[in-house]
């Protein structure tokens, strides 16, 4: 039989353990080498990221200061022998970057490392098999607080521009979660009555584009509500005149949630 003593020994075990791996995680800071310098990250922005193109000099530099703060703190270390570069470095930054640019003193609280694999995967980390589709991940239970990306994915989504964009998926799921539920409702972006006007916008086009009536985004998109947030944030930022001419309404709101065209907060 176990006695009072007996547990509230445990107890206080379990708690030292739950300190140390803490303690132990925070101590595991980014390699001063892992960091490109600032003159590749200045030429990759140039570059390859379209949403740093279009921006004026200052908010360039603004921009600039943000990836590097990402990569002082965000650990992103390569598995699998995926062959990683500083250019993929600093993609990664950027789609953290993009989403909430235009809210200065945001951070990723609730992510400590991003995880390379050379190509798709399964739901278990897996690398050969049949169900390998998977390109991007946020991690739950054990692997919480770890993003997983694919790296051909990641390099994609930059050098071919399209209305795709894994990395940004992934981050725009992390500003969901950041309220406490990843439901497709980001409550820190939108007002009680703007976060309505969002869930009933989502059903109607979740809908339309089950019943095919929309092509132009992607049908992953139909799967849920967080689905439908991260796929149409990836259009927003990749393509914005034309999900603008396409979908005014759905450019107006995330417009709204992303202060994408107000000044800076
Ligand atoms: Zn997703």
């Amino acid at each position: 039989m176990i006695n009072t003593v007996q547990l509230l020994i445990l107890a206080v075990a379990l708690f030292v353990v739950f300190l140390l791996t803490r303690l132990y995680k925070q101590s595991r800071k980014v390699a001063e080498s892992d960091i490109p310098d600032a003159k590749t990250i200045k030429r990759v922005l140039a570059a390859d990221v379209a949403f740093y193109e279009k921006l004026d000099a200052s908010e360039q530099s603004r921009f600039e200061e943000r990836v590097v703060y990402f990569l002082q703190h965000i650990r992103i270390t390569p598995v699998q022998g995926a062959a990683v570069k500083p250019a993929d470095r600093v993609f990664v930054a950027a789609a953290g970057v993009i989403p909430m640019f235009r809210f200065q003193h945001w951070f990723y609280n609730n992510l400590d490392e991003v995880l390379i694999y050379p190509d798709t995967f399964s739901k278990d980390f897996e690398l050969k098999g049949e169900h390998r589709n998977v390109a991007g991940m946020v991690g739950d239970g054990f692997m919480h607080r770890t993003m997983i990306l694919s790296l051909q994915y990641l390099r994609a989504g930059f050098l071919q521009q399209t209305k795709g964009n894994t990395a940004i998926h992934e981050f725009v799921h992390l500003v969901d979660k950041s309220d406490g539920a990843v439901d497709g409702i980001p409550e820190e972006l939108f007002s009680a009555s703007c976060s309505k006007a969002w869930v009933s916008l989502m059903h109607e086009y979740i809908k339309e584009i089950r019943e095919n009536e929309i092509k132009d985004i992607n049908p992953y998109g139909a799967t849920n509500p967080q689905e439908f947030f991260a796929v149409a944030s990836e259009y927003f930022f990749q393509e914005p005149e034309l999900l603008e001419a396409n979908h005014p309404d759905l450019y107006r709101m995330l417009d709204l949630a992303f202060q994408h065209n107000t000044p800076s907060k």
